[in-house]
């Protein structure tokens, strides 16, 4: 039923407009109620009207009756006094008098068509029984009533009378009232009462319209109020505080607005800082290089010993892209995910032995322990390069002689890697700044160490996109614990 009554509000497109129900709703709550009751008036004053009409139609009648049996005009119709009588009836109540004897025959007719005709109608043949009728033909405007003629019968005993009850009336008065007078009044009443009803009903329509207005306008405050924040008139919180629900739909909107707000705000900061970070190693080459011009004559030494500096910033320039581009990658949707069964602990090996090379150049020493083989569905180049990094970092920032630690266990639903060292550690306050993009503790050491700042943002990303955790605990100058938490089926 109710999908029936969306399909039809479907198909008229004005209504699909809240003003639109809104003014029809309040239209309809005022119209029915007016034509209900203008109908009921109308029908009570017809109902109170043919009533009042019968019942003194049905007095005189039998007063008529009365009147006839006494004079016993049933035996004698030529008396002038009665048929004067008759007539004044018959013009009285604009309708037809006929009086039927015992034989069912009519034997005076104030139409004068009928007389000497039978009639046998249930009506008449209940008023021979002695019990009057009356019955309202509406359709042609008259009141039909048979009343019983009865001579009187002095002197009766009891159980004569009883015995009476039984005996049939001498005859029946069956007349016809025209109800022209109530079907006139009713007209009128109905012509007036419907200029009554059109002009509250105009009342209503221009209350509906307004009220429609008014109660639509906070919705079309919210519109304009976000078509302002859309057309950027405005960074501040909008409010329309009218409605308890547009001050919803405002507070989710204003939520919105935040979080775009910070979603701009970093994607700012985030190209100043590419900007910046890609224009220092330029910088340090520009300078290398003017000074290198500046000198005349410089030896072949100088030339070497600059290029190589040259060489470096070069190579840092082609590291920040790297990097920048490993992220943009980690930004990409699910759905890029290549994801494949891979031996974690073959991964480990791997990663390690690539690093060892850094490590001994800087006299640390690596340990691995794999408590359990452990195997698990994820994308094997990006969780490479988030392991990396731990692993990277944990040798960039320890001290000579250092050491780093990493341990690979599973439990039935995830596969852990802890990687720890014993080097510089990572002050508490920068702690929860670690994984955003270009922040370094130390940013002299860092980039000494050949840091970009964008290690963690990645392996972050990276970990996040296989629906896993990574937490760091650290002690300055003790050393940093990197965990990583990876579930060992890949859930989409
Ligand atoms: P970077 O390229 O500078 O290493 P990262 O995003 O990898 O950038 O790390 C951010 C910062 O966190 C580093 O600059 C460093 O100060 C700090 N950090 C990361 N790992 C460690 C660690 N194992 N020990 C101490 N400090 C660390």
């Amino acid at each position: 039923m109710f999908a029936r009554a969306k399909k039809i509000l479907g198909k008229f497109k004005f209504l699909r407009s809240l003003k639109a129900r809104l003014f029809l709703i309040i239209l309809l709550a005022g119209m029915i109620p007016a034509t209900v009751i203008r109908t009921a008036i109308l029908q009570n004053y017809e109902d109170q009207a043919v009533g009042v009409l019968t019942a003194d139609a049905q007095n005189q009648f039998n007063i008529l009756a009365n009147h006839l049996a006494n004079t016993g005009y049933l035996h004698d119709t030529s008396l002038e006094v009665i048929n004067t009588e008759l007539e004044q009836f018959s013009n009285l109540y604009d309708g037809r008098v006929l009086i039927i004897d015992q034989n069912f025959r009519v034997i005076r007719d104030t139409y004068g068509i009928s007389e000497g005709r039978t009639v046998v109608s249930e009506e008449v043949l209940r008023c021979f029984k002695g019990s009057s009728t009356t019955n309202y033909d509406r359709r042609n405007g008259y009141i039909e009533i048979t009343t019983p003629i009865n001579s009187i019968t002095n002197g009766l005993s009891g159980e004569e009378t009883e015995k009476e009850e039984e005996k049939l009336s001498d005859g029946v008065l069956l007349t016809s009232v025209s109800t022209d007078s109530v079907t006139t009044t009713l007209e009128i009443l109905g012509r007036k009462s419907l200029i009554m009803e059109m002009i509250v009903l105009l009342f209503i329509l221009a209350i509906a319209a307004a009220m429609a207005k008014i109660l639509t306008a906070p919705f079309e405050r919210v519109t304009q109020a976000i078509g302002e924040a859309k057309a950027g008139f405005t960074d501040e919180k909008i409010s329309v505080n009218d409605y308890l629900e547009t001050e919803h739909i405002i507070d989710a909107f204003n939520q919105l607005l935040g979080r775009m707000k910070v979603l701009d705000d970093s994607r700012q900061e985030f190209v100043s800082n590419v900007s910046h970070e890609l224009k220092t190693p330029l910088t340090s080459m520009k300078v290398l290089a003017d000074s290198l011009m500046a000198e005349e004559n410089a030896p072949v030494e100088l030339y070497q010993e600059f290029m190589t500096d040259i060489a470096n910033e070069i190579e840092r320039e082609n590291k920040i892209i790297e990097n920048l581009l490993s992220l943009v990658r980690m930004d990409k949707k699910a759905s890029d995910m290549n994801i494949e069964s891979v031996d974690i602990n073959a991964l480990l090996e791997l990663i390690l032995k690539r690093m060892r090379p850094i490590a001994r150049r800087r006299g640390v020493e690596i340990i691995y322990e794999s408590i359990r083989p452990v195997s698990a569905e994820v994308d094997e180049v990006k969780l490479t390069l988030a392991l990396s990094n731990l692993v990277e970092n944990a040798i960039k920032y320890n001290k000579e002689q250092g050491w780093v630690r990493v341990t690979l266990d599973a439990d039935h639903q995830f596969f852990s890697v802890e990687v720890a060292d014993s080097g510089i550690g990572i002050p508490e306050e920068a702690q929860e700044h670690i994984y955003e993009r270009f922040y370094r503790v130390d940013k002299s050491h860092s980039r000494e160490v050949g840091g970009t700042g964008l290690g963690l943002a990645i392996t972050r990303s990276a970990v996040l996109m296989h629906r896993g955790s990574i937490r760091v605990e650290s002690r300055e100058n003790e050393g940093t614990t990197f965990t990583v938490r990876i579930p060992l089926i890949y859930l989409v």
